[in-house]
């Protein structure tokens, strides 16, 4: 998506790790006609595959999520990162581990909102080893509901993410891949193929 490229090398900003930091449209702030485009299209990529139900890891995969569910006029579940002390048993619950942070934390959903009749679509803002993406479809596991695929802003192809998900024929649309973050370069896989 070449807006969505455009705004990521001009302010995106490469830390240490392989980090890229998008505090300013995506992160942080939000560019929220740039997240309107970006619903607009996941909803195109993923129309007619019978999707009931979206879900996002809050709290940056919220706002992709909603834009994208707006249009196919679908709910939005965010997973929780901190579970409430109240009714645990009544959770679908998976562990993630993060990349940015170094840490592992359960994330959970409540039964109340994804059953055996759903198709979920999984939004989230980045792929990098796909840990939280294999989190939510843990949790889409225990619920009993299908998998419609995996839309994600920007995937850090240079991460087995992106494979991981491919690899087990899940259908998966990144709107913006990165093949290398190198000495504060970022480059994209477009770029690297027209090369
Ligand atoms: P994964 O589980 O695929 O390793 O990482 C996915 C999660 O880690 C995303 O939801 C995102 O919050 C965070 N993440 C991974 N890599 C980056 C990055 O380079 N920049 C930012 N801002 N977040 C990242």
């Amino acid at each position: 998506m070449r807006r969505l490229q455009d705004k990521i090398k001009t302010e995106g900003k490469v830390l240490s790790g392989n980090v890229l930091k998008v505090d300013s449209f995506l992160n942080h702030q939000i560019d929220a006609q740039l997240m309107k485009a970006i619903g607009e299209e996941f909803a195109s990529r993923f129309k007619n595959l019978g999707i009931t139900k979206i879900v996002t890891i809050e709290s940056s995969g919220i706002a992709p999520a909603v834009m994208t569910a707006l249009i196919l006029d679908v709910p939005v579940i965010f997973a929780r990162k901190k579970k409430s002390l109240t009714l645990v048993e009544h959770l679908y619950t998976a562990p993630v581990h993060s990349f940015t942070k170094n840490e592992t934390n359960d994330i959970s959903i409540s039964k109340d909102f994804i059953t055996s009749d759903d198709t979920v679509l999984i939004i989230d803002d980045f792929l990098a080893n796909g840990q939280a993406v294999l989190g939510l479809l843990a949790i889409i596991e225990q619920a009993n509901a299908k998998v419609a695929g995996v839309g994600i802003v920007i995937e850090k192809a240079f991460q087995p993410g992106g494979e991981m998900v491919r690899e087990k024929g899940i259908k998966l649309e990144s709107l913006a891949e990165i093949s290398s973050l190198n000495d504060g370069e970022m480059t994209f896989v477009e770029e690297s193929v027209e090369q």
